[in-house]
């Protein structure tokens, strides 16, 4: 079996609908062309807007569509300390800081930054004393990367570069800059979750072997922030192929929010797996 390990990762906080199909399809079948493993991993840290029955109905309608893929599945919810020990790494390092600022302080702050409005919030741990006072008073607070930190620990981050060999919404492809500062100082650990999305997925990739990061290009720019932690926490960097976005007939993409036909739909309306991989172009 080659090195190739991929995998669909999916959030279950709604059931799944053509642009997921796509999506996994693309993997699967990647992993298949390669001779590799095609892994499925439930994201699942925020776990207000997780349900079981979205997380049942992923493997029954992935099943459905003809995938199959390795146990067990990775469950992110069942690894919070593995990111409790990577946040704490970089915070031992100095590379991270309190935030409590609400989102609309957050917000604003960019709005109003002195040379004029930032592209992303960049910020600052809170003089010792007034963080302790917050901190005692059981203020909540979120933890961020602190770019400038970043940077120092670094040497620079100019040189980081990741391969993609899909393409991001603009047509990039080959050996890409890394722009972590597109993402300003990202959040590591929410509020109210204790981790957030890139960190999870960065140690995840790493502790699942994974070669190539296959996903839509929505999540193109989440790239340069990713490579930015797989550096600092001294991962491999996977090779990224980022696919174009489903749209429907009408050029708009798929999406929950705008009530997309669910793959269960489709399947009760009596549609066919093959017909749906046909019209997907698999
Ligand atoms: N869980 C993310 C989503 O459902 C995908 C994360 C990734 O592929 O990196 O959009």
């Amino acid at each position: 079996m080659s090195a190739f390990v991929t995998r669909f990762a999916p959030s279950p906080t709604g059931y799944l609908h053509r642009g997921h199909a796509f999506s996994a399809l693309t993997a699967f079948e990647a992993a298949q062309v390669a001779g590799g493993r095609f892994l499925l991993r439930v994201e699942d840290i925020d776990r207000t807007r997780c349900r079981p029955e979205y997380e049942a109905a992923i493997h029954e309608d992935l099943a459905w569509l003809g995938l199959d893929w390795e146990t067990p599945v990775r469950r992110q919810s069942d690894h919070m300390s593995d990111y409790g020990a990577a946040l704490r790494e970089l915070s031992e390092r100095g590379l991270t800081y309190r935030c409590f600022r609400t989102r609309r302080e957050v917000a604003e702050a960019i709005e109003s930054a002195p040379h004029g409005a930032m592209e992303a919030f960049r910020g600052a741990a809170l003089p010792p004393e007034e963080e302790a006072r917050r901190v005692e008073a059981g203020e909540p607070y979120a933890w961020r990367l602190s770019l400038d930190a970043a940077e120092r620990a670094l040497g620079g981050i100019g040189g980081l570069s990741f391969l993609e060999e899909g393409e991001g919404p603009n047509g990039e492809r080959g050996a890409i800059l890394a722009r972590p500062r597109l993402g300003g100082d990202v959040v590591l650990a929410r509020k109210d979750v204790g981790v957030a999305y890139h960190l999870a997925v960065v140690t995840d990739d790493a502790s699942q072997g994974v070669s190539h990061v296959i996903r839509g290009n929505d999540l193109f720019e989440a790239a340069h922030v990713q490579r930015l932690l797989q550096a600092l926490l001294g991962l491999p960097a996977p090779t990224y192929c980022h696919h174009r976005l489903l749209t429907s007939p009408d050029g708009r993409r798929f999406a929950k929010r705008d009530g997309a036909q669910t793959l269960r739909e489709l399947r009760a309306s009596g549609m066919t797996p093959d017909s749906l991989r046909e019209e997907l172009g698999f």
